[in-house]
């Protein structure tokens, strides 16, 4: 090849950014960025919210115009999907028929829900796209019978919408509460209030027989009838490609801290990455906006040979009812001994702290703002904190 050329593969937020951090750091070869999706990349937070809430249009959450990709000379395919990568001679291989060289690859393939086995598939609706959520929003009418099935971030905001339209919605979840694996039983209870507050019916333990046209039929012989299914059960990174090619592969396509996987030509960022991080002192696979933000700088130093290591702390945020939070951090529900609160849960105004051995793991604002940094600080601190101080509003977070 007489110039470099940069491949990436997956066209949605992990994907454009690397784009546009391989240009902003001085990268001139060619960068061919390839898309299955037929819509220039865009974000999807927006899809369980505003764009669902019918409050949002597709070009204020599009990553960049389509000017950007001429003017930067972005070689953007849109509509193909790289179907194998030959890693020998270097090369990947398009749906459409072409093979293209690369000097570098990164995967940024993103993640693909779970489904639900025992649906009829035109009875059930996911949510990844942009096309799938002007579907779901299409059945969020007043009076229609909503079931969600899963009370995840996903689930929860679609109910949140659904109701905010009129409709009536029934959560079908399997555990005995909402966000039970990525929050723990205390912060769930906050949230099966917020819905039962807004007349949501939340089911937990549920066990789902079959579902079809006419909803919902649960293990116990209840029928659930329903005019539209949405199934939020999680997602699955899309590791097909790193799988055939080689690559090590478990829970997402495993790299280090630079992003590099198992072959030195090859990267990945965003959902399908399992990274090590440096202040976490383990791998984590994140499916978090900021993650996909943010990795695609370091991958792109890393791509140039540069030194580079991602080392930001997990964030997430939801919009529910007129319930914001930010949670930073990461706890694992099995890790953590005991959740502090600072402020008043029950207004919904608070700030939880998850804590091991005093020093703080996590952090989630509800309803507070501007305290993301603090957080932060403490927790990359690692030092044990006086958990009386940190309950206490009185002190400033910066002095705990
Ligand atoms: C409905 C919804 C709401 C969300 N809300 C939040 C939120 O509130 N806060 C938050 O932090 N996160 C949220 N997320 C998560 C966040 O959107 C993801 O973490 C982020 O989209 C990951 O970006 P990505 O680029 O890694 O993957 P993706 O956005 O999935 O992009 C990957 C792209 O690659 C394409 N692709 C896959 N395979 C191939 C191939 N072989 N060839 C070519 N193209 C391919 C896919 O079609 C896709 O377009 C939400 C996600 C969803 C679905």
């Amino acid at each position: 090849m007489a110039t470099d050329r940069y491949v990436i593969v997956g066209a949605g937020l992990a994907g454009a950014k690397a784009a546009e951090a391989l240009r902003e750091q001085g990268f001139a070869g060619e960068i061919v960025l390839v898309g299955k999706e037929t819509h220039l990349p865009y974000e999807r937070p927006p899809l369980s919210k505003d764009f669902l809430a019918g409050k949002a249009e597709q070009d204020s959450f599009t990553v960049h115009p389509a000017s950007w990709y001429d003017d930067n000379r972005i070689d953007l395919r849109r509509g193909v999907s790289v179907t194998a990568i030959d890693r020998p001679a270097h090369q990947v291989e398009l749906s459409d028929g072409t093979r293209i060289g690369y000097t570098k690859l990164l995967l940024a393939t993103g993640a693909t829900p779970r489904t639900l086995p025992n649906a009829d598939p035109a009875a059930v609706r996911y949510l990844r796209t942009v096309e799938d959520s002007a579907r779901i929003r299409h059945a969020l009418t007043d009076g229609a019978r909503i079931v969600v099935i899963g009370a995840g971030w996903i689930g929860l905001e679609v109910t949140a919408a659904a109701r905010q339209a009129g409709a009536s919605v029934t959560v079908l979840e399997y555990a005995e509460l909402p966000l039970l694996r990525v929050l723990g039983p205390e912060l769930g209870t906050v949230f099966a209030s917020l819905h039962a507050e807004h007349d949501v019916d939340l089911r937990f333990n549920a066990r789902i027989d079959a579902i079809g046209a006419d909803g919902v039929r649960l293990a116990d012989g209840t029928l659930i009838e329903a005019d539209a299914v949405v199934v939020g059960i999680g997602a699955a990174p899309d590791t097909a490609l790193a799988d055939a090619a080689g690559l090590d592969v478990d829970n997402g396509v495993l790299v280090d801290a630079a992003l590099r996987t198992s072959d030195p030509d090859i990267f990945a960022a965003g959902d399908i990455a399992n990274a090590l991080h440096p202040t976490l002192g383990r791998r984590i696979r994140v499916e978090h906006w900021a993650n996909a933000l943010n990795q695609p700088a370091t991958a792109a130093t890393a791509m140039l040979g540069g030194d580079a290591h991602y080392d930001e702390l997990p964030y997430f945020y939801t919009d529910q009812y007129d319930l914001g939070m930010e949670y930073v951090g990461y706890a694992d529900v099995d890790d953590y001994d005991r959740v502090i609160y600072r402020g008043n849960v029950d207004a919904r105004e608070f700030i939880a702290f998850w804590l091991k051995d005093n020093k703080v793991l996590a952090g989630m604002n509800v309803n507070v703002w501007d305290v993301v940094d603090p957080i932060k600080a403490l927790i990359r601190s690692g030092r044990a904190v006086d958990p009386n101080r940190l309950a206490d509003p009185d002190v400033p977070l910066d002095e705990v």
